[in-house]
């Protein structure tokens, strides 16, 4: 990985591809890598859909090597849904094949006539970007299959569907899994309207004849990636958990806890949720068989294996296993308990490439503002349906719940700058509230999982209904990720090396064999701090100060049932978060 390329899609005559050295992002990955090119090279206070901003494209650091769990991919921007800077973080088979052909990072930079579309094709020969004109408005699937039926099926594709082509601040991009199938989204903030305003509907990578990377010491490159595997086998979470229930299997545990949304965040328990909890859909996949119904990865090399496939009732292949996040933003927050009709949301939000999360809570306030009763799931389905379409309501829900809670004048609406919260509640899990208000990218739950010791026990225990000792959770955890997200790995690793010392000094020590480093637990904080405080500098300059990172205010002022909790870490706390 030591050669970036950068695409101007708005040069004259049409766009121009430049293969530069890494220069001075040499030994960045992930999110290091696109946060440190963002931060460098977009100004704060462009328009997120303007020729100014870029998008870019990083595989991790140890992405397309032989290390298990290394094939997350970062994309990041300045968003459309928040204003800020933006990392979405994504599976599926490009990571791996990126890293393999040799790019560190994609760029793609300005911006081509309105209303042109391109696909760009990435082979060991090089960069070919030609006119996409008969993919207009495709959603993800039939663009998968028109790339197939160009390039053949040992690919992998990014692609946008229909609203990232309209420019849609919940857009996403899909990435293609193991079986060539869209499932695997950079969901988060509207990446896919970036992608869409640089008029880049498809990435075909084709690795055929690139080699796997090789590491500067092979010897102790698979003796740490040996251990590694065995550390992720031997936790009860990431060996056995996981495997077998996916990430759903938090639906009963966040429900006991109390911490479950339900019904745009007005409980914290939803009573018929034991009907789409992660048992139940396990056990639904196993009766109804199929090819990877039970366990599955998202791509080569993962050996948690927390996915499966979801088959309809005639045996039909309808989607991937849903998430726990998309289980529940299209389930508990919407009062429905129907897995089949989930399962349908999610495949349709795969296909029109929305984020699952953005989409689900968006039809939760549209809910609560009238547009349809909570529990209707065909209700749910004919709205989404509407964001397909591009009608002018479709437009509205697919620019996310802060749009569609100011258009329908909704004051209770989950978000923190402009991104709507995912799976749990912060008042049931304090230490989470603290991550959704104060971290750079908005609303989101991965990047500081706070889940793991207020409500996991894994990493310590923190009591998710008090606020003491959450801030420091956060803190820990914010640092933590922003390291893990530039390594390439998933951050379900996290649970192993939360809880396992040696685990960790295993991660550490492929990073070393691999790039000859002597790095230490010190350099990692070091590393995950740093691209903290570039984010953080550029979230300033766009014009965030301390009072965006603020919960809405109901969460101070409702309590929560059944605990009847309010949010209760102070404003003065939540400014300390990034005090170190
Ligand atoms: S554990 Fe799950 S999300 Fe992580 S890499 Fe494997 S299948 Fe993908």
């Amino acid at each position: 990985m030591d050669k970036i390329l950068r695409i101007n899609m708005g040069a004259a005559g049409g766009p121009k591809a430049t293969v530069t050295p890494v220069g001075a992002y040499a030994g960045l990955g992930g999110r290091a890598m696109t946060s440190g090119i963002v931060s460098k090279e977009v100004p704060a206070l462009c328009h997120p859909l303007g020729e100014d901003n870029k998008l870019v494209i990083a595989p991790g650091m140890l992405s397309g090597t032989t290390a298990a769990m290394s094939g997350r991919l970062s994309v990041g921007c300045k968003s459309p849904l928040t204003g800020g800077i933006k990392e979405a973080n994504a599976g599926g088979q490009p990571s791996q094949m990126l890293a393999r052909l040799g790019y560190a990072a994609i760029v793609l930079e300005g911006k081509p006539k309105e209303g042109s579309l391109y696909k760009i094709l990435l082979n060991k020969d090089g960069v070919k970007i030609t006119p996409a004109d008969n993919l207009k408005m495709l959603g993800n699937y039939d663009t998968v299959e028109k790339m197939k039926a160009e390039f053949g099926d040992k690919i992998a594709v990014m692609s946008i569907g229909p609203a990232g082509e309209m420019k849609l601040a919940a857009a996403s991009i899909a990435c293609t899994d193991m079986e060539l199938r869209p499932t695997r989204h950079a969901g988060r903030g509207g990446v896919g309207a970036v992608m869409g305003s640089k008029g880049v509907k498809a990435i075909v990578i084709d690795d055929a004849g690139a080699k796997m990377r090789s590491p500067k010491d092979p010897e102790a490159f698979k003796d740490a990636t040996k251990r590694w595997v065995e550390g992720l086998r031997k936790h009860p979470v990431t060996g056995q958990g996981l495997p077998a229930y996916g990430t759903n299997v938090l639906t009963n545990v966040l429900n006991e806890a109390g911490g479950y949304p339900t019904k745009n965040f007005m409980w914290g328990r939803f009573e018929t949720c034991s009907k789409i909890s992660g048992e139940t859909q396990a056990a639904l996949e196993n009766e109804r068989g199929g090819a990877g119904s039970a366990t599955h990865g998202c791509h080569r090399g993962c050996v948690i294996r927390c996915s499966g496939t979801f088959y309809d009732k005639d045996g039909h292949y309808l989607t991937k296993q849903p998430e726990y996040e998309t289980v529940w933003a299209h389930g508990g927050h919407c009062g429905i308990d129907d897995l089949d009709s989930i399962a349908m949301l999610d495949r349709m939000d795969d296909d029109f490439g929305v984020d699952t999360i953005e989409m689900g809570v968006t039809i939760g306030v549209a809910m609560e503002a009238g547009l349809a009763k909570f529990g209707d799931a065909k209700a749910a389905i004919n709205l989404v349906n509407e964001v397909g379409k591009g009608t002018p309501l479709g437009r509205i829900l697919g620019s996310g719940a802060a749009v569609t809670g100011k258009v329908f004048g909704v004051e209770r609406v989950p978000v923190v700058k402009g991104q709507s919260m995912p799976a749990y509640d912060p008042r049931g899990v304090q230490g989470i509230g603290v991550t959704y208000a104060t971290t750079t990218m908005g609303a989101d739950h991965t990047a500081g999982y706070a889940v793991t010791a207020n409500i996991l026990g894994v990493g310590g225990k923190v009591d998710p209904l008090k606020p003491e000792g959450q801030v420091e959770l956060s803190r820990n955890l914010q640092i933590a990720t922003a390291a893990v997200d530039s390594t390439g790995m998933c951050l379900f690793i996290a649970f192993a090396i939360l809880d396992q010392p040696d685990t960790f000094q295993a991660l550490l020590d492929s990073i070393n064999a691999f790039y000859g480093l002597k790095l230490t637990a010190n350099d990692v904080t070091d590393l995950g701090k740093s691209v903290l405080k570039k984010e953080r500098e550029f979230n300033a300059a766009a014009g965030f100060t301390s009072k965006h990172d603020r919960l809405p205010e109901y969460f101070k002022k409702e309590p929560l049932p059944p605990h009847n909790v309010t949010f209760k870490v102070t404003d003065k706390d939540l400014d300390s978060v990034f005090n170190w």
